[in-house]
């Protein structure tokens, strides 16, 4: 029973392919985040991106500071699963440079590269490589300004409008402003006016819990109107956590499913086992298990006591409504045994991947 299905109905942006990869239409909806290594530090930068690929990153972008940085890009793309998008910001030929050493897509500033000319030559490059550009504009764009949410988008307007005057449509768009209202506000005017896909982002959020909630409220908003077709969640963080996120806001908005939900309540006076510690060994070992399709879209209840307990475990497609000691296991709403504390995590699992 997934009740975290969403039924929201998504804005209908044009296909752009990534690599492998394939975002906008009814494609889902992509997770990215950045290295935070010096690019040209090859070994440090591929062995964070492989990190991010296992954690489950599906795009990595790298900053392309110099000549370096773009002479490494090759080495790099050679040695990772996932694809490879180059940040260019400043100097033209390392877009020129980025596109030549293979990557499968490239992120443009308009607030420092904006030269008609120099706009040209890129978009002329990645035609020839089938590549996308991002025209990947932040606050930091625009300067100073009242309405930033409406001066991000008519720069996103101007940008494009040069782009498409050389015959370049493979573009995705992004509008990130710091805060969230002009965030919100920016992405829901460029979702009106173009059919680009649309990468999420809230940009300079903070550290982890402030950059999350900015995220969650900024990007939930837009999720939930249907606008969004890859994401990133910048956190001053480990490059990991922004994966974690960003999968866990895809779950909870019932958009992507990556494991089995977990319903567990907050624990009060009233548990008699340890229940924090049991769920969260839970979600680790669920996270390392193979699972079936029919497992992954379940539920699994683990509830500390007996006044929400049954209720909650009964309703999940495997439940535990733990007593003093022992727990009752549900599956598919029917009572089946009990099972002792310490044996919880492993018959839930054991019960799920009978489902
Ligand atoms: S289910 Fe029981 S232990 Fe859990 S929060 Fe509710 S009352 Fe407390």
């Amino acid at each position: 029973m997934d009740i975290f299905k969403s039924n929201i109905k998504r804005r209908s942006a044009r296909v752009v392919r990534i690599g492998k990869l394939y975002i906008g239409g009814k494609y889902p909806i992509a997770i990215q985040s950045m290295t935070k290594t010096i690019t040209k530090n090859i070994d440090q930068t591929i062995e964070q991106i492989q990190r991010l690929t296992r954690a489950g990153a599906e795009i990595v972008r790298v900053a392309v500071n110099d000549h370096k940085d773009a002479q490494a890009l090759s080495e790099i793309k050679r040695q990772i699963d996932i694809p490879l998008v180059a940040d260019i910001h400043f100097d033209w030929t390392l877009a020129i440079e980025a596109i030549e050493a293979g990557v499968d897509k490239i992120r443009l500033n308009p607030g420092n590269i904006f030269r008609k000319a120099e706009i040209r030559e890129i978009c002329a490059a990645a035609k020839l490589a089938g590549i996308p550009i991002r025209v990947g504009l932040n606050s930091g764009s625009i300067g100073k300004t009242k309405n930033r949410g409406y001066a991000l988008v008519q720069k996103a307007k101007e940008y494009l409008k040069i782009i498409e005057g050389f015959g370049f449509r493979n573009l995705v768009v992004s509008v990130k402003a710091e805060n969230i209202f002009e965030t919100v506000a920016a992405y829901q005017q460029i979702a009106e006016i173009c059919d680009y896909p649309l990468h999420l982002g809230v940009t300079a959020t903070g550290t982890y819990q402030k950059g999350l909630a900015k995220s969650y409220v900024a990007m939930g908003i837009l999720l939930f109107q249907g606008i969004g077709d890859t994401l990133r969640i910048s956190l001053t963080e480990q490059p990991e956590k922004e994966i974690e996120a960003a999968r866990a806001l895809l779950e909870a908005m019932g958009l992507r499913r990556f494991s089995p939900q977990i319903i567990s309540c907050p624990t009060c006076g009233r548990s008699r086992v340890p229940l924090i510690k049991m769920v969260k060994r839970l979600e680790q070992q669920l996270k390392e298990q193979k699972l079936s399709k029919n497992a992954l879209s379940s539920t699994v209840a683990m509830m500390g006591c007996v006044v929400n307990g049954p209720g909650e475990a009964s309703c999940a497609d495997i439940g535990l409504a733990f007593g003093k000691t022992q727990g009752l296991l549900f599956k598919k709403g029917k009572p089946l045994y009990k099972v002792l504390a310490k044996d919880a995590v492993f018959s839930l699992i054991r019960e799920l991947t009978r489902l």
